[in-house]
């Protein structure tokens, strides 16, 4: 290595013949290019990085793989895009495909804070949005309307576990030309596939169960078509909604394990949801493989047997039940996340649902008795024992 001529320049790197195996982490905000021609090209055929805030390597070494999961290129071949978040991706995905004038309908159990993004922001865009029932696709065909451009739906809804008719939604979206954006995280590439069964645009909070260990906050969004991923990509990055390169950085980390781990809470979550259903104050337990599932054979069809790390359960004792579950089970994390390496429960009608009122939580099934599980990765045995401890101690 040259002998440095200033504490300030940044031009020397030690030379090497062998490279890191750990992905490095390129937290520089800019990039010197060695002339404006090539600058030029940078900009005109994207031949290199120039502003952190435009794409970095961190971001796009996440991105592909997602795009791995999703199935790219078999299925699509744009480049999947890197956001701040998981309410980022679904931002960008609204910023660059939406217009005044047009018509948004959602699913009606989305996410909350995409429920608010439709109900109170969007409309202030001129745009319109309403929500019906994605398991019953007559109820989606009578919201449409002659300027609906967008149908928004997760496949697995939050908390009551319910599985949509993607197959009619998809039919219907493509009877009537309106793209079909699904949100995947609850069900991963691993339960389904959007791009395989005619989405037009996946999006994900990575946040949750691709990273894995809730140390990073970041979402993806692909879009089959050029046009629209590059109205989308462009979105992201005029309103400032790129992720940092950490974030990147993390979450590939945590995704080398993305597999074992979805394998290992998937089958504790189907060995929990039957051991629960056992315990006499448990009046509910939803969890799709289960033959008592509201859409089990919907579930089944879609997601081939698999019934993937999410159930939710309801104790018959309210919210005293409620509390003395989550005391007598200490060492599982009460918490309102999803898709952490510890198991981690939540109670909807104090956190995700409580501003809903309780006849709207009723009409939803979620009663002060009523838990989500997010199942991790820890030892099953461990973890079933204390969950059916502190259950039958509630009730
Ligand atoms: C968490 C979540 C989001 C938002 O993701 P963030 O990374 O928290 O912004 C969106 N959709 C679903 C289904 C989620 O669970």
């Amino acid at each position: 290595m040259d002998i440095p001529k200033s504490l300030v320049r940044r031009t020397s790197w030690p030379t090497s013949t062998s490279r890191p195996v750990v992905t490095p982490l390129q937290p520089s905000v800019v990039y010197a290019s060695p002339d404006p021609d090539a600058l030029d090209a940078q900009y005109t055929d994207g031949t290199g990085y120039t502003y952190a805030r435009e794409g970095h390597p961190n971001a796009d070494v996440v991105a592909a793989k997602i795009d791995m999961l999703e199935g790219a290129p078999e299925l699509f071949d744009t480049p999947g895009i890197m956001t701040g978040s998981g309410m980022a991706a679904i931002g960008a995905a609204f910023l660059g495909v939406l217009k005044a004038g047009d018509h948004v309908l959602g699913g009606d159990q989305l996410y909350g804070r995409t429920l608010r993004l439709m109900t109170q922001d969007l409309p202030r865009f001129g745009i319109d949005t309403s929500v019906a029932d994605p398991t019953d696709v007559g109820a989606m065909r009578a919201a449409l309307r002659p300027n609906t451009r967008m149908i928004v739906v997760e496949v697995i809804s939050n908390p009551t576990i319910r599985v949509a008719d993607m197959e009619g939604i998809a039919a219907l979206a493509k009877e009537h030309g309106i793209l079909l954006v699904v949100d995947n995280t609850f069900t991963t590439p691993r339960l389904y596939q959007p791009f395989a069964h005619g989405a037009d645009i996946t999006i994900h909070s990575v946040t949750k169960l691709l990273a894995g260990h809730s140390d990073a906050t970041l979402g993806y969004v692909a879009a089959r078509d050029p046009d629209l991923r590059l109205a989308i990509a462009t979105a992201n990055a005029t309103w400032g909604m790129t992720p940092s390169p950490y974030d990147c950085w993390m979450a590939e980390r945590g995704m080398h394990s993305f597999d074992l781990r979805f394998d290992r809470s998937q089958s504790t979550a189907r060995l929990l949801a039957d051991a629960l259903a056992e315990v006499p104050g448990v009046t509910r337990v939803i969890y799709p493989t289960r033959p008592d599932h509201p859409d089990h054979n919907r579930a089944v069809g879609l997601f081939g047997g698999q019934g993937g790390n999410m159930l939710s359960f309801e104790l018959a004792g309210g919210r005293a039940a409620a509390n003395a579950m989550t005391r007598a089970a200490p060492d599982v994390a009460f918490a309102p996340t999803l898709g952490d390496v510890g198991t981690t429960l939540s109670h909807p009608a104090s956190s995700s649902h409580r501003a809903l009122s309780a006849e709207a939580q009723a009409d939803l099934g979620i009663s002060q008795g009523f838990f989500r599980v997010s199942v991790g990765i820890e030892e099953p045995e461990l973890l079933i024992s204390e969950m059916v401890r502190a259950a039958r101690a509630a009730s």
